[in-house]
């Protein structure tokens, strides 16, 4: 979201007024003071071009990643390739030689923490540098050693790593000096200069109890952050830090203050008290992000629209009438939520959490239907174009002579429904733009991009959100700029997501819940295949063949698209290499490639095949799909083009190649494709990776189960909820630092019960302008990705 809340055109807070006026400096004390004036110019440019840290309260947030009691070495096993980290451990041994084809020496450093090991790199100038790493790096010397972790010939390394000793002698040392150009990468990175107050500091923290280890960087080490940040702590009195928890609720849960807690999680004492620090300052994030949901429920609240109640006799229960099968009991229940939220004279903002497969698109439908029966009109909109045509030609043809309006033997109170994509072509468009402004169409089916445009709507009563769950306020404000007042929304999710990651993200937003299929489904049966084992790879490829003889069909997705070009020429040039390949060396098998081995197949040698991805122009996207669902595709293969969404009932069987490519829930996701029409489907997770690989295991979680729910807990578990949330992993900031959203589910709760009453009684949160202030600062731009997603 482009700029502050507030700004721009479409200012996103134009309802209700903000905490505080945008304008306004941010109320945090001394926490909103750029560093420059605490710590000096060097070392502030320093902070904030390599860590992102540019002001006191950035720095005081930036938590130490460890702490860590004299003797208590890191474990280097826990190591990650190309993280920059920062490890306590002892030399081992140091073996150093003159290198061959430059003047100069190859000092090899074993660490150890006990059990593993870790090898240093050096590369020092002269005869004196190679000498000083001899005294300092002597067998036995303990050191914190600061570098990217790199592999070279399958050892955990340090190149040139920047250092600190930690001997008991006292007296620090620092790395030798400047060195040598590595062989072959250029000029070494300027090291540091050597600041001996510093490193006296480091020594003395060691020595009397705690060194904090902080996310540091390449030309910022984990000590120069320790100093400053003991430099702006000594300086700062507990009236500088305004605490945005409300003094009633640091009492009832008997929370240190927040200046206190940060002295404690900072502190190099042994006993500081950080663990109380820390549950206060997990509880905080969870407490002001709760603020923020709870301040836009009431919003959302404050907000009018035009009630839709349910009529008896309009398209709905006409619609009704004909279905050709009976709702699931959780398909009624949910259809009744939303009428009664349809009736209400504020927007509707829900979120319907499904099972692959449930069913939600009939939901939705009813909704619909139930927005025109009351003189309304509803737009759908999907993520794909794909997806969008798909649902346009389910609905007309769901709808049948009810959505003939306009034409000839259309049933008596008929709607439309439209289609308005950007494959379009111009005429169509005009026409469709028509409809849709004159409120001839009842309903509107797009893809996102309907919300750039300049489609009016004339009477726009509800959004339907599918397959996505990333919708943001920005996006919510585009629509009602698109109708005379605030349409109800319905956000439908691409998978189900944990709960505690429903109330995080997507805290602001009501919940439903699809739980079970439609009778008559049978389970998907899911395998995993290993390459390695050919005569399963043979079965597997008869068995799809057998599918395509009983006139069923398969798919065939891969992880990645493939060049045309280099494979033109022939399955395995370099070329075609080098963009599927993975850092591990494997091979991956893009849709071209795998498209060219099938013809090798002799069992499928003859089948219909077609190749679907996103470089194909919109027209043949949507051409390939409907030819495989009217049948004359028997085998598709694609990329992840069909990952949501995608309805071919005839389809029965999926191969998913190198499938340890994929995340948990994406499988889950792929394979819903299957088995939709009645018939069993079939799922085969096809993997390259050796048995006993935890990529394995994965894949046989995935078919073990076909609880989606239960998988995506899985996900969030195995991934890290970064990648699921969409917060930084980097050691840059990210509005999240403690809380965990899986593991933290107490804590949530609490903040969610504790804030929501605090907004409740002070909703423009004039009496708790702290709080304010830190909500300001979760809004600040590189935050708000997080909230935008809900
Ligand atoms: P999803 O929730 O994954 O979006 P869909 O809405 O695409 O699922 O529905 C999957 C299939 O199930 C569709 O072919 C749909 O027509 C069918 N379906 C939906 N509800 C029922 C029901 N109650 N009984 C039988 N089939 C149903
Ligand atoms: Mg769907």
């Amino acid at each position: 979201m482009p700029g502050e809340p507030g700004a721009g055109a479409a200012p996103s807070w134009d309802r209700v007024p903000a905490a505080r006026a945008p304008e306004d400096p941010p109320l945090v004390g001394r926490m909103g003071e750029p560093l420059v004036k605490v710590v000096g110019g060097r070392t502030a440019a320093l902070l904030e071009e390599k860590l992102g840290l540019r002001t006191v309260g950035d720095l005081l947030r930036h938590y130490p990643r460890d702490r860590r009691r004299r003797g208590q070495l890191t474990d280097l096993r826990s190591l990650e390739t190309d993280e920059h980290v920062t490890v306590l451990a002892r030399v081992a041994s140091l073996k150093s030689r003159p290198m061959k084809q430059k003047s100069g020496f190859i000092a090899d450093v074993t660490v150890t923490d006990g059990a593993a090991e870790l090898r240093l790199a050096f590369f020092p100038r002269g005869r004196g540098p190679l000498a000083l790493l001899h005294r300092q790096l002597a067998v036995g010397a303990t050191a914190l050693f600061s570098g990217k972790v790199s592999q070279y010939r399958g050892v955990t390394q340090l190149v040139h790593p920047q250092y600190e000793l930690l001997g008991a002698g006292g007296r620090a040392a620092r790395d030798v000096g400047p060195t040598d150009a590595l062989p072959g990468t250029g000029p070494a990175p300027a090291p540091v200069e050597p600041d001996p107050g510093e490193a006296l500091a480091a020594v003395d923290a060691y020595v009397n109890g705690v060194v904090p280890i902080y996310a540091a960087a390449a030309g910022v080490q984990s000590w120069t952050v320790a100093r400053a940040v003991r430099l702006v702590l000594d300086g700062l009195a507990p009236e500088d830090v305004p605490d945005p928890l409300p003094a009633e609720v640091v009492e009832q849960h008997v929370f240190p203050s927040l200046h206190e807690a940060l002295r404690r999680v900072h502190s190099t004492e042994v006993g500081a008290g950080e663990e109380a620090a820390l549950e206060r300052l997990r509880y905080e994030e969870a407490f002001v992000l709760q603020a923020e949901l709870a301040r836009r429920r009431l919003r959302t609240d404050a907000e009018t629209a035009v009630p839709r109640p349910p009529r008896e006799d309009g398209l709905r229960a006409a619609f009704d009438a004909r279905l050709p099968f009976t709702l699931t009991e959780g398909q009624q229940r949910v259809g009744e939520q939303l009428a009664a939220d349809l009736a209400r004279p504020h927007p509707m903002n829900r979120l319907l959490q499904g099972e692959v497969g449930s069913g939600k698109t009939v939901v939705a439908l009813r909704a619909m239907l139930a927005v025109v029966d009351a003189g309304g009109q509803a737009a759908l909109l999907a993520p794909t174009e794909v997806l969008a045509a798909q649902h346009h030609r389910t609905l007309e043809r769901m709808l049948g002579d009810l959505a003939g309006g306009g034409t000839l033997g259309a049933a008596e109170g008929a709607t439309r429904v439209v289609l308005l994509t950007g494959s379009l072509g111009a005429r169509a468009r005009r026409e469709a733009m028509l409809a849709a402004a004159s409120g001839e169409a009842g309903i509107v089916v797009g893809t996102h991009a309907l919300l750039e445009e300049k489609v009016q709507l004339a009477e726009l009563g509800l959004v339907v959100v599918d397959e996505q769950h990333r919708f943001g306020v920005e996006q919510r404000d585009r629509l009602r700029a698109k109708a005379s007042a605030v349409p109800h929304l319905l956000v439908m999710t691409a998978t189900p997501i944990p709960r505690t990651v429903a109330m995080t993200s997507f805290g602001d937003l009501e919940t439903s819940v699809l739980r079970e299929l439609p009778a008559g489904r049978s389970p998907i049966a899911t395998h995993v295949v290993p390459t390695g084992k050919e005569t399963w790879v043979e079965r597997m490829f008869a068995r799809l063949r057998e599918e395509v003889d009983a006139g069923h069909q398969v798919y065939v997705v891969c992880p990645s698209i493939g060049d045309e070009d280099a494979l033109a020429s022939g399955v395995d040039t370099p070329e075609a290499r080098r963009t599927d390949t993975t850092a591990d060396g494997r091979v991956l098998t893009s849709a071209v490639r795998a498209e060219l081995l099938l013809r090798q197949v002799p069992a499928l040698a003859d089948v219909r095949r077609a190749l679907l991805h996103g470089r194909l122009a919109p027209d043949d996207k949507d051409a390939v799909m409907q030819a495989f669902s009217r049948g004359e595709v028997d085998v598709l293969v694609s990329t992840t083009v069909v990952e949501v969404g995608v309805d071919v009932p005839e389809a029965t069987a999926m191969v998913v190649l190198d499938a340890d490519r994929f995340g948990i829930s994406q499988l889950h996701q792929l394979r819903g494709r299957v088995g939709r029409g009645g018939h069993p489907g079939t799922c085969f997770l096809v993997t390259q990776l050796p048995a006993g690989h935890p990529g394995v295991a994965r894949l046989q979680e995935v078919a073990a189960t076909t609880d989606g729910f239960a998988l995506a807990q899985l996900d969030v578990e195995t991934r890290g909820e970064g990648d699921v949330l969409g917060a930084r992993q980097s050691g840059v900031r990210s509005s999240l630092r403690l809380l965990r959203v899986v593991r933290d589910v107490e804590v949530i709760e609490a903040a969610r019960a504790d804030a929501s009453r605090v907004v409740a009684a002070d909703p423009d949160l004039r009496h708790h302008p702290a709080l304010a202030g830190a909500i300001g600062e979760l809004l600040r731009p590189q935050h708000e990705d997080f909230l935008e997603r809900a």
